[in-house]
């Protein structure tokens, strides 16, 4: 398997970056694509540790050229798995060494933690992947759990594809 380059660094949306990558990796027809695979064909040394500095929940960062990705190994699955598609965003735009993404630091309103929150969704919950499950009739639940997922997570993707989810249960 080659290592994806072709797009890294270049301004692209991140439905499309993320769809790129999927596609190169053979993964688009996964419900959950393998993303430490990715990261390991990619070259990124990715350590889970007990505990981050500040409680965070992870850390991309360049050591000499060399990614590094950091994942607290302390929250729940979904969180986890959701911290290591953001880690890849920042890793796959070209984004730099990055302050450790604590929760806070997910809402934030910087240009880049959107954008590596996009591409989290994006590469977690691809929407032809969400209008497939759609049609299908699976609930919000299933699909979380389809995908990996938390349940919050999943209600914001479905609001942001505009589809009906359960408000009760998003932050
Ligand atoms: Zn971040």
């Amino acid at each position: 398997m080659l290592v994806f380059s072709e797009c890294r660094g270049l301004s692209m949306r991140e439905r499309d970056l993320a769809n790129h990558i999927l596609n190169h990796f053979g993964m688009s027809n996964n419900d959950q694509p393998d993303l430490a695979w990715i990261a390991q064909i990619q070259g990124i040394n990715v350590q889970y540790v007990p505990w981050i500095e500040g409680d965070a929940s992870g850390w991309f960062r360049e050591n000499d050229g060399h990614p590094i990705i950091e994942i607290s190994s302390n929250k729940s699955r979904t969180h986890q798995r959701f911290t290591l598609a953001h880690e890849l965003g920042h890793y796959f735009m070209n984004h730099g060494d990055r302050a450790r993404d604590t929760y806070q630091q997910f809402r934030l309103r910087e240009p880049e933690e959107i954008s590596a929150n996009r591409f989290a969704a994006e590469i977690l919950m691809p929407k032809s992947k969400v209008e497939e499950f759609l049609s299908q009739g699976l609930s919000q639940a299933q699909m979380a759990e389809r995908f990996g997922v938390s349940y919050e997570s999943m209600g914001y993707r479905l609001d942001n594809l505009g589809y009906e989810y359960d408000r009760e249960y998003v932050f």
